[in-house]
C-alpha cells in the first residue's frame, strides 16, 4: 500500500464511518459476549506474502464491527462515555496523517504550543485560577501516577529517585473509599504500597470527612510514618461522590501536604458555572486531572492535568540525556519532562477542533441536557414497581436496584444487556449490588434517554 492507495482507502473508510454511525441505533449496544468468537475468524499465523487491501477491508467489515461494543451508540449508558465529536475525529485523522512524535518542543513546535494554549483554554473553560499550567496525558491513570510520584519525591526531598525507597521512611497517601482504582494503582506502582494508602471514612453524602483526615495524618506522624499527599475525589466512578474539596484542602494545607483532585469524569461538567459548587475550593489544589475524552467529546485518548507549579513534577519525571538536548532548553517547554512516557501523540489538535467547532456554549448545552434527562430518568425508574433508587443523580449518574435483593438486580441487569437496546453496568455501594445509569453520550437525545425507564419497565418481571 502506498500513499496514493491510502488516499483512496481513506475515502472509502470515511464512507464506511459515515454509514456505521448512521445505523448505530440498529445495533445492540454491547457486543454479544461469546469468548473466542472473534479470534476464531483470524488465522493463527501471520501471512508470509502481502494481501490485497480489498480482502483486508472486507474481512474488517465481516469480522470486527459485530464484535464491538458501540461506545458511540446514542444509548450507551454504561461506565462513563468515551465521546468522540466528529470535529475531534477529523483532527485525529490530520494528526495521524502527520504522524509526528511531540516529545520535545523541537520535534514539533506546533504540537507543544497548541497543547499549551489548549490547556489554558480548558483552564479558563473550567473557571480555574490563572496560576495553573498543565499538560496532556493519555489517561487519568497516568496523570494520577505522575501526581503521586511527585508527592513521593517531594516528601522524600527527592531522595527516592536516587536511592530507592528501601531505607527511607514509610510514606502515606490519603484518599476516600470513593476514589477510583487508579489511585490504588498509583500507590502500588510508585513503591509507596497499597497498605500505605489510607482510606479516610466518608460521611452520609459519601464525602471524605475532613476531621478524620486530620486525625489520620496526626496519628501517622506520631507513629513515625511520613505523610506525602492527599488525593481527592470530584465525581467518583461508582456513584459520582464528591469529597468536600475546600475543607479537605484546608486540612492538607495545615499539614503542608500537596493535593491532587481526580475529576476524570465530572471535570467536563465544570464548563457549566452552575455545577462548580460541587468542587468549590478546587483552586487550592496542586494538581487536578480531568478527561476531555470522557464527557466533553475529545476522541480517546486525552487527559489533562492542571498544575499549580509544574516544577516539582518536572523534577520528578524529567530527564535530559545528551541525545535529547535541545538548543534553548531554558526558554522552551519539553512536555516529555512533565509526563511518564517519552513519546507523545499530538492530542491537543483534537481539543482545538472540538472547542472551536462546538463552542463552549454548544458543549455546555449538551451537558445540561444530560443532567436534566438523567434526573427525569431517575424519577421514572424510581416509580417502577419493585425498584429502588439507590443513589440519587450526581450530575448525570445515578444507581438503582431491585428491592428483592442482589440476585434479582443481577438478573434484571443481564436481561437489559442481552436485550441490547440500552447498555448499563453494575457497581456495589453500601454493601449492595446496584445498576449504574450515566447519561452522557454525545449524540443521545431525550428519546434515547427515555428508553432507559421503558426498557427497564418492560424487562422487570420477565
Ligand atoms: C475513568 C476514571 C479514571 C480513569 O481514567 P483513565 O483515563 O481511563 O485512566 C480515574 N478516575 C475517575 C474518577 C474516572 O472516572
Amino acid at each position: 500500500m502506498n500513499h496514493d492507495d491510502l488516499r483512496d482507502w481513506s475515502k472509502r473508510a470515511a464512507d464506511w464511518a459515515h454509514a456505521y454511525h448512521a445505523t448505530l441505533r440498529d445495533r445492540p449496544v454491547r457486543a454479544p459476549l461469546v469468548p473466542g468468537a472473534v479470534a476464531r475468524h483470524l488465522p493463527a499465523a501471520p501471512p508470509e506474502t502481502a494481501e490485497p487491501m480489498e480482502t483486508i477491508f472486507a474481512d474488517f467489515e465481516r469480522i470486527v464491527p459485530d464484535g464491538m461494543t458501540h461506545w458511540q451508540h446514542p444509548r450507551f449508558f454504561a461506565y462513563f462515555p468515551a465521546n468522540a465529536a466528529p470535529a475531534s475525529m477529523l483532527a485525529e485523522q490530520l494528526a495521524n496523517a502527520m504522524a509526528a512524535q511531540g516529545m520535545l518542543w523541537q520535534t514539533s513546535p506546533a504540537a507543544t504550543e497548541v497543547e499549551q494554549v489548549m490547556v489554558d483554554w480548558l483552564r479558563q473553560a473550567l473557571g480555574l485560577p490563572d496560576g495553573f499550567t498543565g499538560t496532556l496525558h493519555d489517561s487519568a491513570t497516568t496523570a494520577t501516577l505522575s501526581a503521586v510520584l511527585t508527592m513521593r519525591e517531594r516528601a522524600l526531598d527527592w531522595r527516592g529517585l536516587a536511592e530507592g525507597l528501601s531505607n527511607l521512611p514509610r510514606l502515606r497517601i490519603y484518599a476516600s473509599a470513593e476514589t477510583h482504582s487508579s489511585v490504588d494503582k498509583a500507590v502500588r506502582l510508585s513503591g509507596i504500597g497499597q497498605d500505605n494508602l489510607v482510606k479516610i471514612p466518608t460521611d452520609t453524602r459519601n464525602s471524605m470527612q475532613p476531621g478524620a483526615l486530620a486525625e489520620a495524618i496526626t496519628a501517622d506522624r506520631a507513629a513515625g510514618y511520613l505523610p506525602a499527599g492527599v488525593v481527592l475525589c470530584a465525581g467518583g466512578t461508582s456513584i459520582g461522590a464528591f469529597d468536600r474539596i475546600a475543607d479537605c484542602i484546608e486540612v492538607a494545607r495545615l499539614h503542608s501536604l500537596p493535593v491532587h483532585v481526580d475529576a476524570a469524569w465530572a471535570g467536563s461538567a465544570m464548563i457549566c458555572p452552575e455545577f462548580r459548587d460541587l468542587w468549590a475550593g478546587v483552586g487550592g489544589a496542586d494538581s487536578i486531572v480531568f478527561n476531555p475524552h470522557k464527557w466533553l467529546g475529545a476522541q480517546f485518548d486525552c487527559a489533562v492535568q492542571f498544575l499549580r507549579d509544574p516544577g516539582s513534577q518536572i523534577r520528578t519525571l524529567g530527564l535530559r540525556p545528551a541525545y535529547l538536548a535541545t538548543p534553548g532548553d531554558e526558554e522552551i517547554v519539553n512536555f516529555n519532562e512533565w509526563t511518564v512516557p517519552l513519546g507523545r501523540r499530538f492530542r491537543a489538535l483534537k481539543l482545538w477542533f472540538l472547542i472551536r467547532a462546538e463552542g463552549l456554549e454548544g458543549l455546555r448545552a449538551r451537558i445540561r441536557n444530560h443532567v436534566a434527562w438523567a434526573e427525569d430518568s431517575a424519577r421514572a425508574i424510581g416509580a417502577l414497581p419493585g425498584i429502588e433508587i439507590v443513589t440519587e443523580p450526581s450530575l448525570s449518574l445515578f444507581t438503582f436496584a431491585m428491592a428483592a435483593g442482589d440476585a434479582a438486580t443481577e438478573a434484571l441487569l443481564n436481561r437489559i444487556n442481552d436485550d441490547g437496546r440500552i447498555y448499563l453496568t453494575p457497581t456495589r455501594t453500601a454493601g449492595r449490588l446496584a445498576i449504574r445509569v450515566q447519561v452522557g453520550q454525545f449524540d443521545c437525545t431525550a428519546e434515547d434517554v427515555a428508553m432507559i425507564p421503558q426498557v427497564v419497565g418492560e424487562l422487570l418481571d420477565k
